[in-house]
């Protein structure tokens, strides 16, 4: 049984808001929200980080981008724009370690560090 809690997210061990759930990916609400829209989009296998992703993963890596976009039409942030973001590794500041991407925004959101 994994430890991760994203895992257990994606098994229904733990509850969460599920946005959008298709064979490749889920995409939830975050518990913590730093904006009026803040989803996560993880793919359903078992990757700690971006470093664990190689070639074999470039169509699921494109997948949850395209799911990222399709989540922001539908939240209503599309056009007024939001971020895409990946926290990789410690520096990166990634707290679970289980890929995954937020989608931000329904405010402007402030400071850029690039
Ligand atoms: P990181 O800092 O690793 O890039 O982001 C992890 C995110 O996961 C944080 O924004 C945090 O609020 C969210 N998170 C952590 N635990 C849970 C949980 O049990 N449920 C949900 N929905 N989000 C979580
Ligand atoms: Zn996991």
């Amino acid at each position: 049984m994994s430890e991760c809690i994203f895992c257990k997210i994606i098994n229904k061990e733990i509850p969460s808001q599920v946005v959008f759930e298709d064979e490749h990916v889920l995409a939830f609400k975050d518990i913590n929200p730093v904006a009026p829209v803040h989803l996560l989009v993880i793919p359903k296998k078992h990757r700690e980080s971006l470093n664990d992703i190689d070639v074999a993963d470039e169509a699921l890596l494109g997948h949850i981008l395209v799911v990222a976009k399709k989540l922001a039409q539908e939240s209503g942030i599309a056009d007024s724009g939001y971020r895409v973001v990946n926290n990789c590794g410690d520096d990166g500041g990634q707290v679970v370690k289980h890929l995954h991407f937020h989608v931000i925004g329904g405010q402007p959101l402030g400071v850029k560090i690039c």
